[in-house]
């Protein structure tokens, strides 16, 4: 990676963040509280919860978030949506959000309530992109605003200068980080960031990290997001059960320790709210070994210690108002 792009990939520290999504039934809450206290103790600079495109999910968004903040005690993004929603209601969910102390936004425009490839419209009454939700955000206060990359191109997109120009809008709006689609060849992502960086874009670009849980889902999530599934990952295709794991967490850890070679030093972590798989990884990964930040030992003495999180101090949570 050139200088310039090393600089777009990712803060100097290490960086560790992990995306939920809300339960489906109130019967779930419960353990996904629990799986977010086991990870607690690897001590994330964040923790973000995702938002069902159209508020379709936002009282179940609202729950997690809440639990998150007022009862796991994390950091917590709140991703937002603005397809199919007035201003009205969009700003509605930003104060509901602020109630829990969000004074983070994961800012997204979403797909239509027809899926992904259905083309997108503005609602009449809302915000017309990304970019304009990011400014409303910016106007009602002076949050951290993520949003998302594409390492892979947006399937929407015709072409890469359409890609980058509108990850430079977003940022021209306020965005001051960039969490990417997941991916499998690191190849991808370097030269993503390097044209990011080309483009004079310097926000960290922080790699979407998604372990494998069920090879078949996430090949078929792949497909309708646009990611592609490199040959190196087909013989998961053939594993099950405990022969599964044990691949997806190496190769997890392999992404994860390559991606580092190459100078990154931010993950994020898709979870698919499963901490025995994140914390396998976690344990793996070797640039989460040793005593280089107060993140990795902890991580590191989580997995020694099998998660047994009462034993581990949790770091104070980091106050970003
Ligand atoms: P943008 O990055 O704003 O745009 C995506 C693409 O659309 C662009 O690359 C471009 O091709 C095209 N485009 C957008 N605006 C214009 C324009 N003005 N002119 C021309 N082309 C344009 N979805 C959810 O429903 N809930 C979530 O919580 C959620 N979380 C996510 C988190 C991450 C980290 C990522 C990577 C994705 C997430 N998504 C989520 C999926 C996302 O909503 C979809 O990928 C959606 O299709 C695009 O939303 P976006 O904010 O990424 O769009």
């Amino acid at each position: 990676m050139t200088p310039a792009a090393h600089h777009a990939a990712g803060p100097k520290r290490l960086e560790l963040s992990f995306e939920f999504f809300p339960p489906k039934k109130p019967e779930q809450f419960a353990a996904f509280k629990d799986t977010a206290e086991r990870l607690k103790a690897f001590a994330p600079d964040f923790v973000s919860v995702t938002y069902g495109a159209g508020g379709t999910s936002k009282d179940r968004s609202f729950a997690a978030v809440e639990i998150l903040t007022q009862e796991v005690g994390l950091p917590t993004a709140a991703h937002l949506t603005c397809v199919s929603a007035a201003c009205s209601a969009t700003n509605d969910a930003i104060a509901t959000f602020q109630t829990f102390g969000v004074r983070h936004f994961v800012a997204l425009r979403g797909d239509p309530p027809e899926g992904p490839g259905t083309p997108y419209a503005p609602h009449p009454e809302g915000y017309t992109d990304t970019a304009d939700l990011i400014r409303g955000l910016r106007r009602i206060d002076d949050f951290e605003i993520s949003v998302s990359a594409y390492p892979e191109r947006h399937p929407e997109s015709p072409d890469w200068d359409t890609e980058i120009d509108i990850l430079k809008r977003k940022v021209e709006a306020g965005a001051t980080r960039a969490l990417t689609q997941f991916f499998y060849d690191n190849d991808d992502f370097e030269r993503y960031v390097e044209k990011v960086a080309a483009a004079g874009i310097t926000i960290p670009i922080v790699p979407g990290i998604l372990p494998v849980h069920r090879f078949a889902a996430v090949h078929s999530f792949a497909g309708r997001c646009g990611a592609r599934i490199p040959p190196h990952l087909l013989p998961l295709s053939e594993l099950s059960g405990e022969a599964h794991f044990e691949a997806a967490v190496d190769l997890a850890a392999r992404q994860i320790d390559d991606l580092a070679q190459r100078g990154v030093s931010g993950f994020h972590i898709y979870t698919m709210n499963q901490h025995r798989l994140v914390s396998a990884v976690l344990k793996a990964a070797r640039i989460f070994e040793g005593e280089r930040t107060c993140c990795a030992a902890r991580a590191r003495r989580a997995a020694e210690e099998e998660l047994n999180v009462a034993d581990i101090t949790p770091r104070p949570a980091r106050s970003r108002r």
